[in-house]
């Protein structure tokens, strides 16, 4: 190891930074958030100094660095692109043992900085040895995405009950169970979905009846959109919760690739949900979700795209608030979302359309109950979900109520996925347009000038090479 990673405590403790530009604004800044008093030298500053120097929250020496300057600091940075100066603080620094950085010239630092991921009080510190600071970045942006954003309030959590449960514990070992329990089971998952006071008043039951069962979190529902194909969309915590699951339900319209990323020794069983042949009726996986959870396990309910558009998770839930099991629901980006970006067609545009409408093409009993005036309007985007057997019915009656008829129209089969199809014509022609063509579910419809943006704005079309995902996956 060349250097030793240390955290340094600097409130209130005088700091030198010599240079005025940019690179200087980075490092203050940086300084500031430690609560370091501040110092910069330099004849000029840029301007967020200049502001921070107008706020009283720097102070500012006018002019060149002079000898010795840095003898009343705890810390030294310069970063000023005169070598001569740089070597002579880097010189100066070290006879009086302070630690120093010259910015970008590892030979003269006594200490380097590292990479960030600031979760305070938890704080991740990466470094290379100053050997790649944009390795440390790559690395630093994998862990950021790995460690949820509440960590820090986790953490001011236990801190907050660390010398309770010390008195509480006098065996080292027991206080360690304790704090895996919270910080592994309700305590912290409360916490990160935010209810941080539901967590507190877990912990204190906990503290209080001496029953450290309280804390594992057990029979409990995440109702978790999964987006609408592509892994990638998936959101940090719809991850989290993945990994964390002991049984997943899921349905057609989740991809293997995602179910493949649920823990793996969680059990998995498949629902269904196919149009008029649902595998297991939504009733039964109302009852199985209530069911599982009473058993104690840790569910999660895996849905396409976003649980309360189109996806009966009011329903799902509903049981498990009349039991009182404990849930939460996490949203997905939608089928109208993913398809619309992936295919380049925007859903509103300032020129174009101003609203938009997602609706539902699933006949029930042979007909519609949709508001035809009110999607006949002009200026605004209609999405269809389940909309490709009523297609026909439905172009039809947009048209009667004063739909042009060459109004364009697009489908979007399997958006965001390597199978992604989009076919555009008018809404009188898309129907024959897609019968011709072996067209596979799930499509979504999307009626509106919007469509036609899609000739400017197509970046993604996976069964063409020079698309932009096959450049940036060629990329890495
Ligand atoms: N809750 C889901 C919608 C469920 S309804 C969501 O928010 O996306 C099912 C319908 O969604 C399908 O019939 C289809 O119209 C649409 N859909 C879902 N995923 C899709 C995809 N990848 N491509 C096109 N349409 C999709």
């Amino acid at each position: 190891m060349d250097y030793l990673p240390i955290f340094l405590r600097l409130t209130d403790q005088p700091v030198l930074v010599v240079g005025g530009g940019a690179v200087a604004a980075r490092k203050v800044s940086l300084l500031r958030q430690a609560n370091a008093r501040v110092t910069v030298v330099s004849p000029e500053l840029e301007d967020s100094l200049t502001q921070l120097k107008a706020n009283d929250e720097i102070a500012h020496i006018p002019g060149q660095y002079q000898d010795d300057m840095v003898r009343q600091y705890q810390l030294v940075i310069a970063a000023t692109d005169d070598a001569e100066v740089n070597q002579k603080i880097f010189g100066q620094a070290k006879a009086f043992n302070i630690p120093v950085n010259v910015v970008d010239q590892p030979a003269l630092c006594s200490f380097i900085m590292p990479s960030i991921v600031d979760r305070s009080p938890v704080v991740l510190a990466i470094s290379t040895g100053g050997s790649s600071p944009v390795l440390a970045r790559m690395i630093r942006s994998r862990l950021e995405a790995l460690i949820p954003a509440g960590y820090g309030r986790l953490a001011a959590l236990a801190q907050k009950y660390r010398s309770v449960i010390k008195d509480k514990f006098e065996n080292v070992e027991q206080r360690r169970k304790f704090w895996e329990g919270a910080l592994e089971g309700k305590v912290s998952e409360l916490v990160l979905s935010g209810r941080d006071k539901e967590a507190e008043r877990v912990l204190q039951a906990a503290i209080n009846s001496n029953d450290e069962a309280i804390l594992e979190g057990k029979g409990e529902v995440y109702l978790v959109g999964a987006g609408p194909g592509d892994p990638d969309l998936l959101t940090f915590r719809a991850l989290r919760l993945m990994q964390r699951a002991d049984v997943v339900l899921y349905d057609r319209l989740v991809s293997d690739e995602i179910v493949a990323m649920v823990r793996r020794d969680a059990e998995k069983i498949y629902v269904g949900k196919e149009k008029s042949n649902h595998a297991v009726p939504q009733r039964d996986i109302n009852r199985l979700l209530v069911r599982l959870a009473r058993e104690g396990k840790r569910v999660l309910r895996l849905k396409g795209g976003d649980p309360f558009i189109f996806g009966r998770g009011g329903e799902e839930i509903k049981d498990l608030f009349h039991e009182g099991i404990p849930f939460q629901v996490v949203p997905g980006v939608t089928a109208a979302a993913g398809c619309a970006a992936y295919a380049g067609i925007p859903l509103t545009h300032r020129e174009f359309s101003q609203s938009v409408s997602f609706v539902t093409g699933h006949l029930k009993d042979g007909t519609f109950n949709l508001n035809w005036s009110l999607l006949s309007q002009p200026n605004q985007t209609v999405v269809i979900y389940m909309g490709l057997t009523g297609l026909e019915i439905i172009s039809r009656k947009l048209i009667e109520h004063g739909v042009s008829h060459d109004m364009p129209a697009a489908l979007v089969q399997q958006g965001t996925t390597r199978n992604q199809r989009v076919i555009t014509a008018t809404l009188s022609t898309l129907h024959d347009r897609v019968k011709e063509q072996d067209v596979v579910a799930p499509t979504l419809v999307i009626i509106g000038e919007v469509v036609t943006l899609q000739d400017q704005l197509k970046w993604f079309d996976p069964a063409e090479e020079s698309s932009g995902i096959a450049i940036s996956n060629a990329l890495g």
